[in-house]
This record gives C-alpha cells, sequence and structure tokens, in this order.
C-alpha cells in the first residue's frame, strides 16, 4: 500500500504526515510518472484555479484519469473535491476539472475568507465522536449522482460524499490530528479499488 499526494500547491504536507502516522508509505507527486506506482491518490485543498494551472502544465488531466481508469483511488480535500467534480458552480470562468467523480461543487460556497469556520461533523461509518471539520473558503457538494453515497453533511449541505473508489470532502481532516478519515479512506475507498 503507497499513497500519493499531489504536491503542486495547498496543503499537501499535513496529509503526508497523518498517512506516515498510520504507518502508510506516502509520496509526494510532483511528476505524472509517480501516479504509476501508488494505489491512491490525494488532492490536497488551496487554491483549484491555481493547482488547476500546475496540473495542467505538468500534464497530470490525462495522466490521473488514466490511472484512476486503472484502479487508482482518487480522494479530493476542498479545492481537491472542485478539481474531482463533474460540475463546478460558481467556477472562475474557463476552470477545467478531472470530471470523474459524479457530484456538482459549488465552490467558495459559504462567502469569503472571513467564513472560514469549524463544526463537528456527524461523518458516516466513524466509530467515536463527532468528527471536527475545518472549513476554509470551503466549497460544498450541492448535488450527487445515483452512485455517490452522502458521508457527512453540515447545516442541510453535503460536505462529504464518496463514489466506490472516490471521495471528497469540502473540509480539511488533515488539519485536526484526528485521522479517522484518511483510516477510513485506506479501508474502504483504496481498498473498493
Ligand atoms: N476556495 C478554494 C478554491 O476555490 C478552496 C479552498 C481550500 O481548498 N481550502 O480552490
Amino acid at each position: 500500500m503507497r499513497i500519493g499526494v499531489l504536491g503542486l500547491q495547498g496543503a499537501f504536507r499535513e496529509h503526508v504526515m497523518t498517512f506516515e502516522a498510520l504507518g502508510v508509505a506516502t509520496v509526494v507527486v510532483r511528476l505524472p510518472e509517480q501516479l504509476s506506482d501508488i494505489n491512491g491518490l490525494v488532492i490536497p485543498g488551496g487554491e483549484s484555479t491555481a493547482i488547476g494551472k500546475l496540473m495542467m502544465a505538468y500534464g497530470f488531466y490525462d495522466a490521473i484519469r488514466q490511472q484512476h481508469g486503472a484502479g487508482m483511488a482518487v480522494w479530493g480535500t476542498c479545492a481537491g473535491a472542485i478539481l474531482v467534480a463533474h460540475e463546478v458552480l460558481d467556477a472562475v470562468p474557463g476552470q477545467e476539472t478531472l470530471g470523474i467523480m459524479d457530484v456538482a461543487v459549488r465552490r467558495n460556497a459559504y462567502g469569503r475568507q472571513v467564513d472560514s469556520f469549524e463544526a463537528d461533523l456527524d461523518f458516516k461509518h466513524l466509530e467515536g465522536d463527532a468528527f471536527r471539520g475545518v472549513f476554509i473558503r470551503a466549497p460544498w457538494i450541492e448535488r450527487v449522482g445515483e452512485e455517490v453515497e452522502v458521508l457527512a453533511e453540515h447545516d442541510g449541505h453535503i460536505v462529504a460524499a464518496r463514489e466506490r473508489d472516490m471521495m471528497a470532502t469540502a473540509f480539511h481532516p488533515e488539519l485536526t490530528g484526528d485521522p479517522r478519515v484518511h483510516r477510513f479512506f485506506l479501508d474502504h475507498v483504496v481498498a473498493s479499488s
């Protein structure tokens, strides 16, 4: 088992640290060639337009679609959730996504920077207490396709979902020190790819 975290921009180091704390071999992915030896890829939070531009420049769009087709699981957090979505509402004009997950995601849904907040979430399948969600200029998931399982909602909006070997979270589980969502990704999302 080996996990890659896309390291072009944003909060990728925290994901690496969380997986390493779980004892999982983790690599920072900076080139498309690195995708061939990982079982799962995390596209981190950050700025979806910046990450998307760098992904385009390095040829990641085709490479991720291809490796995902060959069995690589994918998890997008925050900006990453925007980048995996079929549809983005309030996108920057011309913003391109991977379009691999059957969800419509609304960018900056809660407003601007000042609207960053934390909230306790009832995250399906996790044992124990509520999961503390850290939302930073977060999107929410406005619609999900038939094959998509809703994992968490906040204030009537979907903030985490899973479709077979893909997961999207609107918040930042890597910033809480609570590894349960990372564990869920390994045990259920990667395991089903
Ligand atoms: N608002 C950012 C975007 O549109 C996402 C913010 C985040 O990833 N924390 O890409």
